[in-house]
């Protein structure tokens, strides 16, 4: 099983490399960089479920059954495997039925790609917590590394679930099309939702401490910078008035 973990974290890290390469040139093909005509699409509502749910059940049959760890799982490994499980039930069941424009179309392809990949992730990240050694004992929970980690997790969730919220609401009223946000870290940036996103996977990386979950945030890394840049582009580019000292995703700096 030890040769699985390792061979999944090579094909991320190769995912990751393949799609920071395309996602360069062309920001992924879904919400407003969809190919104008795309063929083989489904409903995005839809789309966003089937892709995200293997992040649940592969970490849980993976921790459980699969590759449980060698004793009964301690306090550490429990607190992690909750806490991913509820990111994911928010993000793979509570999201797409939050969205409002529900005939939103999404590209198969881009199903396909992300379910293989959550495939993958949620084994990997399911092995290597439930074989750390520094995760099998609670004295993990007063690591410097668990309790910063943890408190950057946090904030970083709250920023991207307030920024969901901000780009929910925009669409509140049935309008259809692309409004600026503003409010919460859209005052800094144009990718709040991605900017949160990735504070919480860096401060839940700090948490965890496994190779795992190096490789998944360079994964989100190299999938959501680019797909801010695009969106920043996009937005001066249909908004004239767009606020100038706006920046992509790294408030500040980016
Ligand atoms: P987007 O910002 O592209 O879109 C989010 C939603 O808001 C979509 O429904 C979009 O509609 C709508 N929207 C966006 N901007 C506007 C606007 N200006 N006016 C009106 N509506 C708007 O985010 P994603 O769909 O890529 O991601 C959604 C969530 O999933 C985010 O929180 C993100 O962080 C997370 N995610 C995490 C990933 C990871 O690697 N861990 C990967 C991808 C996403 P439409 O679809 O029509 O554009």
């Amino acid at each position: 099983m030890e040769t699985a973990y390792w061979a999944a974290l090579a094909v991320i890290v190769l995912m990751g490399i393949g799609t920071l390469a395309t996602t360069l040139r062309q920001a992924g093909p879904y919400g407003r960089h969809m190919t104008p005509g795309q063929r083989f699409t489904m409903k995005a509502r839809p789309a966003w479920l089937l892709f995200e749910s293997p992040q649940w059940f592969s970490f849980a049959l993976t921790f459980w059954l699969l590759a449980p760890p060698a004793a009964s799982p301690s306090s550490v490994m429990l607190f992690v495997f909750g806490l991913w499980q509820c990111h994911y039930v928010y993000r793979g069941l509570i999201y797409p039925l939050r969205m409002r424009d529900t005939h939103r179309q999404f590209p198969l392809i881009a199903v396909v790609m992300g379910f293989l990949f959550n495939l993958l992730n949620g084994f990997a990240n399911a092995y290597a917590v439930g074989h750390a050694e520094h995760l099998m004992t609670a004295a993990w929970f007063s690591d410097p590394r668990f309790v910063v980690g943890l408190v950057i997790a946090v904030a970083g969730w709250v920023v991207n679930f307030q920024a969901d919220t901000i780009l929910i609401n925009l669409r509140s009223d049935g309008f259809t099309g692309y409004r600026i946000p503003r409010g919460g870290a859209f005052r800094w940036v144009s990718a709040a939702n991605y900017f949160g996103e990735i504070v919480w996977w860096c401060g839940f990386g700090l948490m965890v401490w496994t190779p795992a979950f190096a490789v998944f945030v360079f994964f989100t890394l190299a999938n959501l910078m680019p797909r801010a840049l695009a969106h920043h582009r996009w937005y001066r580019e249909h908004f004239p008035d767009y606020p100038k000292s706006r920046r992509a995703v790294i408030p500040g700096l980016l």
